[in-house]
């Protein structure tokens, strides 16, 4: 892939397969690497394919359009919807032969009558609100649940161009510090496994591991693994830290696109809500918030020879300025120059490797990490490195 910018997305492929094959390697089962959201905002096929070649066998998204592109860029492997396929998306889901999760009658019907078109039948795996209150079969008495798990399996029985393939739940906590709640869901689960066990009509493939459970809930392990986040060395939550050979799939990058020395008293960018204090080298960077910078919330520093520079002033839709007075730099800054918004650089100053992580994005931005990522637009390319 070609960089179209002078700022960019670059994608460590082969930390995403070490952070892949260890995955694997803890889970002890098969993996479905979760790609929804353009990868968590990497880029979906590049990354898919990587998982796919370092130890997962199949891929989760979250819509139909997500799982077209997998499939437009080449990928055969199963992919699941995770998520909520209205019947009018159904015919369209079995043929571009994806798994569907399934916890109504409507869907499964309509998928149904959309295999009868085919000379295949759609794999679906049954979701279970074992306490999510999202997606998923859901009874407020876990004994009724499970016997309304078991009725729904045989109804899907008796649809022959569908195949049971799988039964899931997700977690809401397994990544918090009290892991109690989850207990209660992964309880609540092993009764609806106990039921369909015994009544025979328990699906090969049962799962429920987010990435967090697949670090810390042997017990949610199963047949099979769903993990996102981990995939993309970031980290669950500060509960939940990834071991630590774990590495960073992502890297944003930009180059100065202007250096000005200001005089004190300069204002910078809308509002001039910021005025220089003393004699300031200014710096323009290319990207702003329609890059996915946000403009309200402060997205503080970025790295400009291996040393933080503040932003300043108003973030703009395609423009930032940065307050670079303070950088030590071996030659003057000039257009050009590589600075970093999310990732590690090298300080010459100081011979050491700095570095600003979506994490420590995500504390100035009031957010997590999954949502640094993925707010990053589409319109800054992704570039393998
Ligand atoms: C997003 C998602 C995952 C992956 O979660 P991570 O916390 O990123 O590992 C797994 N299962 C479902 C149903 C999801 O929606």
């Amino acid at each position: 892939m070609p960089n179209t910018r002078p700022t960019w997305i670059e994608l460590d492929l082969r930390a995403a397969a070490h952070n892949m094959r260890r995955l694997r390697q803890i889970a002890g089962v098969p993996a479905m690497a979760v790609v929804k959201a353009n990868a968590y905002g990497h880029d979906a096929p590049l990354l898919a394919r990587t998982f796919l070649e370092h130890g997962a066998t199949r891929l989760a998204v979250a819509t139909l359009g997500e799982a077209h592109t997998l499939r437009e860029a080449g990928i055969t492997a199963p992919i699941m919807i995770l998520g909520y396929v209205p019947a009018w998306q159904a015919a369209e889901a079995v043929a571009l032969r994806l798994t569907c999760a399934v916890y109504d009658l409507e869907l499964a019907h309509a998928l149904a009558r959309a295999a009868s078109n085919h000379d295949w039948r759609v794999p679906v795996h049954i979701n279970v609100d074992t306490g999510m209150s999202r997606l998923g079969l859901y009874h407020a008495d876990p004994v009724q649940l499970t016997a309304d798990v078991v009725a729904f399996i045989r109804a899907l029985h008796a649809l022959p161009t569908l195949h049971v393939e799988g039964l899931f739940t997700h977690f809401a906590t397994a990544d918090e510090a009290d892991l109690s709640y989850a207990h209660t869901q992964l309880a609540r689960f092993a009764r609806v496994l106990a039921a369909i066990t015994a009544a025979g009509v328990r699906p090969p493939v049962i799962h429920a591991a987010n990435s967090a459970a697949t670090l810390r809930l042997p017990a949610a392990r199963f047949d099979l693994v769903r993990p996102g986040i981990a995939c993309y060395g970031l980290h669950p939550s500060s509960d939940t830290p990834l071991p630590p050979d774990f590495q960073p799939v992502l890297t944003l990058a930009s180059e100065i696109a202007q250096v000005k020395l200001v005089a004190a008293g300069t204002p910078a960018s809308y509002g001039c809500t910021w005025v220089a204090s003393r004699p300031s080298l200014l710096v323009t960077l290319p990207l702003g918030y329609a890059d996915g910078l946000r403009r309200t919330a402060a997205w503080r520093e970025v790295l400009l020879c291996g040393q933080r520079a503040p932003i300043v002033g108003r973030v703009c839709m395609d423009y930032v300025i940065v307050d670079a007075t303070d950088v030590v730099s071996p030659q003057p800054l000039r257009c050009g120059d590589p600075v970093v918004l999310i990732g590690s650089q090298y300080d010459p100053h100081t011979g050491t490797l700095k570095q600003i992580s979506a994490e420590e994005v995500a504390g100035w931005l009031g957010t997590i990490n999954y949502e640094v990522t993925s707010m990053l637009m589409a319109r800054i390319p992704r570039v393998a490195s």
